[in-house]
């Protein structure tokens, strides 16, 4: 049995308990999901959302990349989305609490390209000088950097919540660096 195999089987048995699942509830309900949060997370395969925070299936839209760090390419990704929102008549956040999470992790890889100064200034499109404010060796301050780089963003809407999360590979608990807030106080 090969990797796509394995992953395949398990497939068939996710499904099967999504059968199990609509029996219970009618899929009708299950059929729009209420988006309650975006996750913007990173890449590496321990720090799955679905795995370290629980998230189910229609519970959050979940955005990663190298770091879960924001950058002009996940900020075109956060404009799609806002914009398929419009499309399908959906207002993220019209009706009760949502939440943006950013949510990184210690022992990343990104940590490991701090000699690549020029990848990474063309990562975040700043200058090379200014690669210091990113925080790239530091979770913590880093997730500090994008919760207030997301802040600054006048497209998102000021009484979404937003957090920023840091979870830790070796204990496998996420401590909550910046605590949950509306993104800009009226
Ligand atoms: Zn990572």
């Amino acid at each position: 049995m090969n990797n796509l195999d394995r992953l395949l089987q398990r497939n068939k048995e996710f499904a099967v308990q999504q059968a199990a699942a609509d029996a219970l509830m009618p899929s009708l309900l299950r059929a729009m999901p209420e988006v309650k949060a975006i996750i913007i997370g990173c890449a590496d395969m321990r720090a799955d959302p679905a795995h370290v925070l629980g998230t189910k299936p229609g519970e959050a839209v979940v955005l990663r990349n190298i770091g879960g760090r924001v950058t002009p390419g996940l900020l075109e990704q956060l404009g799609l989305l806002g914009r398929i929102g419009q499309v399908a008549g959906e207002v993220p956040g019209g009706g009760g609490e949502f939440h943006i999470i950013v949510l990184q992790h210690t022992d990343c890889g990104i940590a490991r390209l701090s000699g690549d100064r020029s990848m990474l200034a063309h990562y975040f499109q700043i200058q090379e000088g200014e690669l210091k404010t990113k925080a790239v060796a530091d979770p913590r301050a880093a997730v500090a950097v994008d919760v207030a780089a997301l802040r600054a963003i006048p497209a998102l809407p000021g009484t979404w919540l937003i957090s920023g999360l840091v979870y830790d590979v070796a204990s496998g608990l996420v401590e909550v660096v910046v605590p949950p807030a509306p993104i800009r106080t009226a």
